[in-house]
């Protein structure tokens, strides 16, 4: 007879781990280490343009006052929506765990056996998949502040920037230095010309992905001829050709 003991009360102490203290204190050092980062991270883009721009200081400048009124709230609510994210993680393992139970059972392993594996699993596992989301999660969230800061100010382009290590995965590589424009984002991998693609995103809008978005603030500052996404290719252009369609 198969005896599910001891991988049955694994699983319901994966459901109270949701709940446990320990968890929920972790989710919440997890979320505001994520916010944290994000905020002191954020201004980095608008920093090493303001480094090259006196115009580019006074936008910095003015962009820290009006973070100022609303950051406190927005701060709080992204590090809710984030620690409910990590919270939610226990309860998605668990659902794994069961069915890893069910498979291992039809396959004959020993209930004893199950339970060990299940013990190293968990809660690697969820740590695991907190720290996927939460890379994800900042870059995307990161890149969508600059996106609103660039619009708020009237910058209609940025350079993709990747952390140029050998890490960076070659759709993103062909991206490094290419001008895109805000309301124009790029499919990265249909432009590598692979076959399984992920929709059209900007700079750090994917899964483990660090790159992000460096705000044309002043086009002198650009090296020309450049890379510019245009009409769904890459495109090397002199400013004059840049010029005439921005
Ligand atoms: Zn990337």
């Amino acid at each position: 007879m198969i005896d599910l003991d001891d991988a049955s009360e694994i699983l319901s102490r994966i459901r109270d781990y949701a709940n446990n203290p320990d968890f929920i204190d972790y989710a919440q050092a997890a979320a505001l280490k994520m916010v944290t980062h994000l905020f002191t991270d954020a201004g980095r883009t608008w920093r090493q343009a303001a480094k090259r721009n006196s115009k580019g200081l006074r936008i910095f400048e003015a962009l820290l006052k009006e973070m100022q009124s609303p950051i406190g709230a927005a701060f709080r609510f992204q590090v809710e929506r984030n620690a409910a994210i990590i919270r939610s993680l226990p309860l998605d393992v668990a659902k794994q765990v069961n069915h890893h139970i069910m498979t291992e059972v039809v396959k004959g392993t020993r209930a004893s056996e199950i339970a060990q594996q299940i013990k190293q699993y968990f809660p690697e596992a969820s740590k695991a998949k907190a720290n996927l989301i939460a890379r994800t999660e900042v870059s995307k969230t990161s890149t969508a502040l600059t996106q609103v800061r660039s619009e708020a100010t009237g910058v209609n382009w940025y350079i993709w920037r990747t952390s140029e290590d050998s890490r960076v995965r070659g759709s993103h590589r062909i991206m490094d230095q290419v001008l895109v424009k805000w309301t124009n984002p790029p499919s990265p991998e249909k432009l590598d010309g692979q076959t399984r693609t992920y929709g059209n995103y900007h700079a750090g809008g994917i899964f483990n992905c660090r790159c992000y978005a460096e705000p044309v603030i002043d086009l002198n500052l650009v090296k020309w001829p450049a890379k510019v996404y245009y009409s769904g290719s890459i495109q090397r252009m002199t400013r004059k050709q840049f010029e005439k369609i921005v």
